[in-house]
């Protein structure tokens, strides 16, 4: 589904490079997670691959199936089934989610050459869809993010997640600043999108959420680089060991 290969990347304004060779292969259907210390360049790959500016590219490539991810245009790479679910979800004052998502949805179906969803269709999935993720039907109305508690942020990221229905997802640090409650919602919705046609690619710093999201493949990152790749015990060991160790056997 993903197909990282020694990617390179560096700050625009800076001369510094963030990322010096990340390789990642991500099969159809299987979840994989990154964990790794704070500043090891996690959100810059997720930012990378979905095409955020003042990141250059220095060398390597990032496929989705058949195209080239760093090619494209943002727009381009959402509509081709990449879907990034940010850290810091933004709040966009004057634009209700409903009309956010409804917008969202049907210029992805036009790039896909598919007919626009009628506003009673596009009502009754929302709908149906946001009851899932106890998402109340108020919070539709009000706009985007904007007074929304840290939970229901990342609760309505995972409601466009479910409205856009991608097939490569990378959640950044969705887990951070959520209490266990709004955690296990958050996964619980992830569980319910897992599919064998869709890949999830989970960024955190604790390993509290792989609790909930049982990956397939856990690795490490340490300094623009993956270190080592293991089964979810990789993520076990870190949780009781820290980062220290698997550093120290790298270095
Ligand atoms: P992580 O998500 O793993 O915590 P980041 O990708 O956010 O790491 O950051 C990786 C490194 O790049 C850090 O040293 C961070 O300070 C730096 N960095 C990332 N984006 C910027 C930016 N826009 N300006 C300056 N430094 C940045
Ligand atoms: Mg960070
Ligand atoms: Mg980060």
């Amino acid at each position: 589904m993903l197909e990282i290969k020694g990617l390179k990347v560096k700050l625009e304004e800076e001369d510094k490079q963030i990322l010096k060779g990340v390789d990642l292969s991500i099969a159809p259907g299987t979840v994989h997670a990154i964990m790794g210390p704070n500043g090891s360049g996690k959100s810059t790959l997720s930012y990378v691959l979905s095409g955020k500016d003042g990141y250059s590219v220095t060398g390597g490539s990032a496929m989705l199936e058949d195209v080239d991810l760093l090619e494209m245009e943002p727009e381009e790479r959402a509509a081709a089934g990449l879907f990034l679910a940010f850290q810091y979800p933004v709040e966009i004052p004057g634009v209700g989610n409903m009309t956010f998502l409804r917008t969202a949805v049907n210029a992805q179906r036009k790039a896909r050459g598919e007919e626009e969803l009628s506003a009673g269709d596009f009502l009754k999935v929302v709908r149906a869809k946001a009851k899932n993720l106890k998402i109340d039907a108020e919070m539709l109305k009000r706009p985007v993010n904007v007074g929304f508690s840290g939970g229901e942020k990342k609760r309505n990221e995972i409601l466009q997640m479910a409205m856009l229905e991608p097939k490569m997802c990378i959640l950044d640090e969705t887990d951070s600043g959520l209490d266990v409650d709004a955690m296990k919602l958050v996964a619980d919705g992830v569980n319910a999108l897992r599919s064998e046609g869709r890949s999830f690619l989970v960024i955190t710093h604790y390993q509290r959420l792989l609790d909930h999201i049982k990956p397939d493949v856990v690795h490490i990152m340490a300094d623009g680089r993956i270190i080592q790749s293991g089964g979810p015990e990789l993520a076990l060991e870190v949780e009781n060991n820290g980062y220290a160790d698997i550093l120290a056997g790298v270095a």
